[in-house]
């Protein structure tokens, strides 16, 4: 049979409060409800995003919740009425769904869907349930897919099917840094050829910028991050210079209008600071330049800018997981990565186990990820 009815017991690493390592439960996580599918997670990444719940700062978020958001794994069982997946596929979980049918899915220029947790803050599921328990108590869900999770219980529309023959402990990075990057600079700066770029934040995802601006062909990819220990790996991918902006007394964005002569073409943000955001801003050149955000600000943030840096005709962009139609091309991104095409593995630092998943996060903030 193909629904199951049956509650799992299985590990889950539980946040509890804001500013509180993850505890690491075992959970019951419920059936599918219609229109859901409870997917076996046998891989899952860490993003910044994930410790922006931790610290508190990620809007909206009610505790106790699971987080994690970069996943892969294998659907256990399916709900009434789930015709796109069945038991023993391997699936992405996306933390941006694709519903298919609301006017931003129906826009071939938009990759935002209007059913998801951002239009509709609350992390419960859709139906405003949870399916995770622990200890008695209700858990919340995070971006409708808590990865951090051995079973999870995600909606339909937020699953891709993918390859039988994708190595999941590899394509869990396609569920957001690599496809956030990678498509920031190929879907929405639309780098050009023989152009100019500078990254901000040489994490998973600036990295995955560097290596879309390299497949773009841009001739200079200059790559800035305050942890030097960050430019070995991204000179592999395709940097031609990497600055620190401690290594120079004046601000950042004079130094790379003074090594560009008046800017960069493209300039993206991926470090999530408001100092960075305008830094990024003014470092494009002040006319034909593109800045895109990538970084995620803690709630609430504020930006002052002077209009004229806008007004002289740069044009500033944000963008969610890079654009990508999530449900139709990241199962595409895993067949180019099966086909050599794109290279993923050089984003895994270290691997563990669910239970060292604290240790990952330490990783994370020493930047040694
Ligand atoms: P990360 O923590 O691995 O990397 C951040 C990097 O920024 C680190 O190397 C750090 O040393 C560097 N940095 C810190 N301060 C800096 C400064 N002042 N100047 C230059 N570099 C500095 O993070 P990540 O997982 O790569 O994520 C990066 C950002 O992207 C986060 O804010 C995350 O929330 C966001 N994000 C956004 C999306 C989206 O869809 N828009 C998706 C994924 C991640
Ligand atoms: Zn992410
Ligand atoms: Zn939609």
């Amino acid at each position: 049979t193909l629904c199951s009815f049956q509650v799992i017991r299985c590990r889950a690493a539980v946040a509890w409060a804001v500013g509180k390592p993850l505890s690491v439960e075992e959970v019951e996580v419920a059936p599918p409800k219609g229109g859901e599918v409870r997917v076996k997670i046998v891989a899952t990444g860490i993003c910044h995003t994930d410790e922006c719940v931790l610290e508190g700062s990620f809007p909206n978020i009610d505790f106790p919740v699971i987080p994690g958001h970069e996943g892969a794994g294998i659907v256990e069982s399916i709900g009434e009425g789930v015709t796109s997946v069945k038991p023993g596929d391997k699936v992405i979980p996306l933390c941006l769904p694709r519903c298919g049918e609301c006017s931003f899915c129906l826009n071939p220029d938009s990759n935002y869907c209007l059913k998801c947790h951002v239009s509709e803050p609350q992390n419960l599921l859709p139906d405003k349930t949870s399916r995770f328990t622990c200890k008695g108590k209700q858990i919340h869900h995070f971006l409708w897919v808590s990865t951090f999770a051995e079973y999870t219980v995600i909606p339909e529309y937020a699953v891709a099917k993918i390859n039988a023959a994708a190595p999941l402990e590899k394509v869990c990075l396609l569920g957001c840094g690599f496809p956030t990057g990678y498509g920031a600079a190929i879907n929405i700066a639309k780098v050009k050829a023989g152009s100019t770029c500078a990254v901000f934040g040489l994490g998973g995802v600036g990295l995955s910028v560097v290596m879309g601006c390299k497949a773009a062909g841009a001739s200079r990819i200059i790559a800035i991050d305050i942890n030097k220990d960050k430019f070995a790996k991204a000179k592999e991918l395709g940097a031609t210079h990497c600055i620190s902006p401690h290594d120079f007394s004046k601000p950042i964005q004079e130094v790379l209008t003074e090594m560009t002569g008046h800017g960069v073409d493209y300039s993206f943000e991926v470090v999530g600071h408001a100092d960075t955001i305008t830094a990024a801003l003014a470092s494009c050149n002040m006319n034909t330049g593109v800045c895109v955000m990538i970084g995620v600000p803690p709630a609430g943030s504020v930006i002052a800018i002077d209009p004229m840096l806008v007004l002289s005709g740069r044009t500033w962009k944000g963008t969610l997981l890079g654009g990508w139609k999530t449900r139709d091309c990241i199962p595409k991104l895993v067949s180019s990565y099966l086909e050599k095409k794109l290279n993923v593995d050089v984003l895994i630092t270290h691997t563990l186990p669910i239970a060292e998943v604290n240790k990952g996060f330490e990783l994370l903030r020493a930047g040694k990820r």
